[in-house]
């Protein structure tokens, strides 16, 4: 199964030089959809995960039902102050852009192992962040898991040597 058939590629989308992937044409696709969560599960089926952790809004999207399918918790990570309780932050640089991630401060035990999931990775800004901010917690980031890997901005490279796992690779 090619998931690249269901993903839209825009052009100069936010802006020029950005070709920008569009996964809502997969979401549009139920069957599809629940390929892709699937093959996730699957492809993390060795790892022993107590949460998954996910930075807004499109890690909602993958992590919230991965979580699900493998019966474990989800830690929503959002912009700075969308968070009603105490909260930890941690700034960061975008593909384009910058920005401030935070999750509550008890949203994660000491000791507990998270699997980070996203829709993309790109240069690894976003997940670098939301790594630093389980690690913050006492969590042990046990892997990373997209839909997506851009290759070439090398986005692994920032991780650490975490497991990242990911169902389609552009150049
Ligand atoms: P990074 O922090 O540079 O790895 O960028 C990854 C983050 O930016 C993810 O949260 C993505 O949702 C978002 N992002 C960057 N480029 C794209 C794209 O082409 N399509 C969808 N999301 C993107």
């Amino acid at each position: 199964m090619d998931f690249k058939d269901y993903i839209r590629v825009i052009p100069d989308f936010p802006q020029p030089g950005i070709s920008f992937k569009d996964i809502t044409t997969l979401l549009n696709d139920g069957e599809k959809y629940r390929l892709a969560i699937n093959e996730l599960k699957e492809l993390v089926s060795d790892l022993k995960i107590d949460l998954i952790a996910g930075p807004e809004a499109r890690g909602f999207v993958i992590g919230a039902p991965l979580a699900y399918a493998l019966g474990v918790g989800f830690v929503p990570i959002r912009k700075s102050g969308k968070l009603p309780y105490e909260t930890i932050e941690a700034g960061y640089d975008l593909e384009y852009g910058k920005d401030t991630l935070a999750m509550h401060s008890d949203a994660i035990k000491p000791g507990q192992n998270v699997l980070i999931a996203d829709d993309l990775l790109a240069t690894g800004g976003t997940i670098s962040t939301s790594i630093s901010l389980v690690r913050q917690l006492g969590g042990n980031v046990v892997g990373t898991a997209f839909l997506i890997e851009l290759s070439e901005l090398n986005g692994r490279d920032k991780l650490d040597g975490i497991n990242v796992v990911s169902l389609v690779k552009y150049q």
